[in-house]
């Protein structure tokens, strides 16, 4: 028997998921765009419109992975720079980086090393070896926990067969998918300090055109120290001089404006851990007391700055970003 087609509903959800996969920040190489994008192309190659499974060999992901590495990793000129390999990994380069690098002294042409059917059988098996190893294993993981939601790790040892109903959507939203992950991968990409050495040239204009300054921020966290006396709204451990961090409470990805009350300040460890979570509903209800005992001192200082500074409109926007991870099945940060 086969598997219905997906309700609007689960189809909704699954595109949220992919969202919450993608703003999760926890990557530490580009590997997890390659396999999202691998999956669509795979779906919409080899599946159908069908609320079906649909069983990949690990072998045609690698293909696609060369595919898509082979073009970056040609040495990439940046103006007066010696032209120099795109790093896609913190720390040490990517495997199926170096894989293609070799393959690449080789032959002039993926076209050429595909030709070499020994050669390429190799490089696919290993290429293959780490997809197993690294993406596949760590695509639905976020910060320890798993969401299952693509395939099951149990089941795919010798081949990855895909969840019912994860063909259709993948083939549904394909191109939102390769939007996003391409969007994903080209900052990851420029944010990775090994490359900003070359690419500082460039200025960060989503930066620019969306963020709130850093000298802006820093007034905020002017005011917020004395709000808080210098301690962690999370952990609530006194911040040394210097080390702390304006968090938005709610997520700057989930929510891309600037409302007075919903900055806190955080250390840097419970800044950077929370990253683009939401943090758990103990902390929601010690954000909303504080903005209640405080509104008066918060709305005029931080409207000074030139925030919009509303009480009901931050505690709205909560309201909605908790509806939607409760209806979404959204991981919420815990201190830990
Ligand atoms: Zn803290």
């Amino acid at each position: 028997m086969s598997d219905s087609i997906p309700s609007p509903q689960v189809q909704l959800r699954f595109l949220k998921q992919i969202q919450q996969i993608l703003h999760s920040g926890s990557f530490s190489s580009t590997y997890k765009f390659a396999l999202l994008m691998s999956l669509c192309r795979l779906a919409i190659e080899q599946g159908q419109d069908t609320g079906d499974r649909l069983t990949l060999d690990y072998l045609d992901i690698a293909e696609k992975f060369i595919d898509l590495y082979w073009k970056q990793t040609l040495p990439f000129h940046f103006n007066e720079n010696e032209p120099f390999l795109l790093h896609q990994n913190n720390g040490k380069q990517a495997g199926v980086v170096s894989l293609i690098h070799n393959a690449q002294q080789r032959f002039k042409s993926i076209a050429l090393a595909r030709r070499d059917r020994a050669y390429w059988s190799k490089l696919k098996k290993k290429v293959a070896d780490i997809v197993k190893k690294m993406p596949v294993t760590y695509l639905q993981n976020i910060k320890g926990q798993n969401i299952q939601f693509l395939y099951c790790l149990d089941d795919s040892q010798k081949q990855l067969v895909l969840l019912p109903q994860v063909m259709y959507c993948l083939r549904q939203f394909s191109e939102i998918i390769e939007e996003l992950c391409q969007k994903k991968w080209v900052d990851f990409v420029r944010l990775n300090k090994s490359n900003l050495l070359v690419l500082d040239g460039l200025p960060d204009l989503a930066r620019f055109m969306f963020e709130p300054s850093r000298n802006q921020l820093n007034q905020v966290a002017k005011f917020l120290v004395d709000l808080q006396s210098c301690q962690c709204f999370y952990c609530q451990k006194p911040i040394k001089m210097n080390k702390w961090a304006v968090d938005h409470f709610i997520p700057w990805s989930m929510y891309p404006a600037d409302t007075g009350h919903n900055f806190v300040l955080a250390d840097e460890k419970c800044n950077s851990s929370k990253s683009d979570f939401l943090a758990s509903d103990e902390f929601l209800q010690r954000w909303q007391e504080r903005n209640t005992n405080f509104d008066i001192v918060i709305t005029e200082e931080l409207s000074g700055l030139g925030f919009l500074t509303d009480i009901n409109r931050s505690h709205r926007v909560a309201d909605w970003a908790y509806g939607q991870a409760k209806e979404n099945g959204y991981l919420l940060w815990v201190n830990k």
